[in-house]
C-alpha cells in the first residue's frame, strides 16, 4: 500500500486533525515537520515561539514514538523538502490548509499535496455574503459564520499504522537550536506545558472557569481568559475543540462571549486570506502618508516596559517574561506606542512577533490595524485608549503590582499615575526618575499631537 505521508506545521496534534484521518484511513502513515526560514522572508517564526516549538515538537515526537512511529524532522525551504522526502518513500502526502502567504507558497512548491481543512473553524473563503462577496468587517462576518456552527464535533486520533520510516534521514531537535542559550530569557516560561496534552489540560482547566469568562475577561488581575492562544496558535488544541469543550461546559448561550473571540481568530485568517501583506501595508490608504516618528530610545522604553505609564509597563515586562499578555493589556501597550507615541504599529508587530509565544501573522496583523485604526475592520483612529483611565478602569491594581514591583507600595487609587500621586509617592518612598521612570510623554499633550497627525493626513 501507498505511504501516506502526513506534513504536521501549526497543527502539532493528533487527535481531531483532518490530514491524519484522511492519510490513516489510506495506508501506513509517516510523519514529517519541516522548519522552514526560507519561504516566509521576513516573517520567520519569533524567538519565544520557537522555544514553544521546541517543546511542542518534542512532546509531539513522543507521542508518536509511544505509539510505535517516528516523527521525521527535516530543516530547509519547506516546498521541495516535502517533494523529497515524498520521492524518496514514494508516498501520498496530506496537510492542513494555513492561510498566511508564504503557507500558500509553501503548499504550491510542495507539488502534489491533499489539502484538508482543520485550522480554523470554517474555512475563510466559505464565508461569503448572498452576492458571493467576502466579508472585510468582523460583525457581518460573524452573523455568517454563524450559519456553519457549530464546527463539527472534534474526532479523535485515528487507528494508526506506520510506514517503515526507520532508515530515513531526521535532523536532532536539539541541533535546530530553537531554545535561547545565553543569556537564557526563558525562565518565566515555565508555567506553559507546550504539547497537546497541556493544551488539553488548558482547556479543560478553563472549562471550569468559562462560567465567570464574560465578567473577568477585561481584567489582567484576574486570571480570567482561557490562556489557551499558544496552544491554538500552533494547532495542539483544534478550534473545533475548544468551542465544543467550552460550549458543553457552560451552554451555547453562556459560552457565546467566548465563541465569538474564538471566531476573533478565525476572523485574523479571513483577512489574511484576502490582504496577505496585512502585516506589512495599512489597509487603508491614507496611513501610508502617516507621520510617525523614529525614536528608537522611545521604543526601547517600551519594549523594556520604562515608559512611566505603569499598566503599560506592567503588560510589556509581563510579554519579556512570560511570552503572552492580558488582550486588554495588548491594547493599551498597542495604542500607546502608535499614539502617544507615534511609533511605526510594524515596529511593535515585529515586537510582538518575536516575544509572543502564540504569535499568529492574521491575529498579531489584525489586532495592530485594528488599533492603529489603519485596517480593514479597525476602531477609528481617533479612539485613543487613556493609560491611566483604562488601567483604573479594568482594576489593573494587583497585576501592576506584580509586574511593576516597586510600586507595589502605592495605594490602588495612586498606582495607575504615580507621576500625581504626590504625598502618596513619599510614603511609598519612591522616587520617580530613580526608582521608576518619569512619565516618557504627558498624556494630553500625546493625544493631541497625535489627533494634528491624523488630522494631516486623513484627506
Ligand atoms: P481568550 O480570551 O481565552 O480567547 C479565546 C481565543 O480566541 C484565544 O485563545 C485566541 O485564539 C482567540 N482570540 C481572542 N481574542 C482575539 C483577537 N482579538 N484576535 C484574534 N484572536 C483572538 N492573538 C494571537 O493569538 N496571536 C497574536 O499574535 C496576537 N497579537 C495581538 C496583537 C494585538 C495588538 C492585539 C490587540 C491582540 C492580539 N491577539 C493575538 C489577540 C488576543 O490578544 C489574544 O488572542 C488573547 O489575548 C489570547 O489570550 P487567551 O487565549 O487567554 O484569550
Amino acid at each position: 500500500m501507498t505511504t501516506q505521508l502526513v506534513w504536521f506545521r501549526n497543527d502539532l496534534r493528533l487527535a481531531d486533525h483532518p490530514a491524519l484521518i484522511a492519510a490513516a484511513a489510506r495506508g501506513p502513515v509517516a510523519a514529517l515537520f519541516v522548519l522552514d526560514d526560507e519561504t516566509p522572508a521576513h516573517w520567520r517564526i519569533g524567538a519565544a515561539q520557537r522555544w514553544w516549538l521546541h517543546h511542542s515538537l518534542a512532546s509531539l515526537g513522543a507521542e508518536i514514538a509511544a505509539r510505535g512511529g517516528r516523527l521525521i524532522l527535516r530543516r530547509g525551504r519547506a516546498g521541495p523538502v516535502v517533494q523529497a522526502l515524498a520521492a524518496e518513500l514514494s508516498a501520498d502526502v496530506h496537510t492542513l490548509v494555513h492561510h498566511e502567504p508564504w503557507a500558500l507558497v509553501q503548499e504550491d512548491e510542495a507539488g502534489n499535496v491533499s489539502r484538508h481543512h482543520g485550522v480554523t473553524l470554517a474555512p475563510p473563503d466559505s464565508v461569503r455574503s448572498g452576492t458571493g462577496g467576502r466579508y472585510r468587517i468582523f460583525t457581518p462576518w460573524w452573523r455568517k459564520l454563524q450559519e456553519q456552527m457549530p464546527p463539527p464535533r472534534p474526532r479523535g486520533v485515528p487507528d494508526l499504522r506506520w510506514a517503515d520510516a526507520a532508515g530515513v534521514a531526521s535532523d536532532d531537535l536539539a541541533a535546530w537550536g530553537l531554545q535561547p542559550t545565553s543569556p537564557d530569557w526563558s525562565r518565566g516560561f515555565a508555567d506553559w506545558q507546550p504539547g497537546e496534552a497541556g493544551g488539553a489540560a488548558r482547556l479543560t482547566d478553563f472549562a471550569r472557569r468559562a462560567a465567570r469568562y464574560d465578567d473577568t475577561r477585561n481584567l489582567p488581575s484576574v486570571e480570567g481568559t482561557s490562556r489557551l492562544s499558544p496552544h491554538l496558535a500552533v494547532g495542539e488544541v483544534s478550534p473545533n475543540a475548544a468551542w465544543h469543550v467550552i460550549a458543553d461546559a457552560v451552554g451555547a448561550a453562556a459560552a457565546e462571549p467566548y465563541l465569538r473571540e474564538l471566531g476573533w481568530r478565525d476572523f485574523g485568517a479571513n483577512i489574511i486570506d484576502q490582504f496577505p501583506d496585512h502585516g506589512d501595508a495599512p489597509g487603508r490608504d491614507a496611513f501610508n502618508r502617516f507621520p510617525f516618528r523614529a525614536d528608537p530610545v522611545g521604543l526601547r522604553a517600551w519594549q523594556r516596559g520604562a515608559t512611566g505609564y505603569p499598566i503599560v509597563d506592567a503588560g510589556m515586562r509581563q510579554l519579556w517574561a512570560t511570552g503572552w499578555m492580558h488582550n486588554r493589556v495588548r491594547m493599551i501597550t498597542a495604542s500607546f506606542l502608535v499614539k502617544h507615541q507615534l511609533i511605526d504599529w510594524r515596529d511593535g508587530e515585529r515586537w510582538f512577533w518575536d516575544t509572543l509565544v502564540d504569535s499568529d501573522y492574521g491575529s498579531n496583523s489584525l489586532g495592530w490595524q485594528w488599533v492603529m485604526g489603519s485596517g480593514v475592520d479597525s476602531s477609528p483612529f481617533n479612539r485613543i485608549f487613556a493609560p491611566v483611565g483604562q488601567s483604573a478602569k479594568f482594576a489593573a491594581a494587583d497585576y501592576i503590582r506584580r509586574w511593576v514591583p516597586e510600586l507595589a507600595s502605592l495605594s490602588d487609587a495612586d498606582i495607575h499615575a504615580p507621576w500625581a500621586a504626590g504625598v502618596g509617592l513619599i510614603r511609598a518612598g519612591v522616587r520617580l526618575g530613580r526608582d521608576y521612570p518619569a512619565p516618557v510623554v504627558e498624556h494630553e499633550a500625546a493625544r493631541a499631537r497625535a489627533l494634528a497627525a491624523w488630522a494631516g493626513v486623513k484627506g
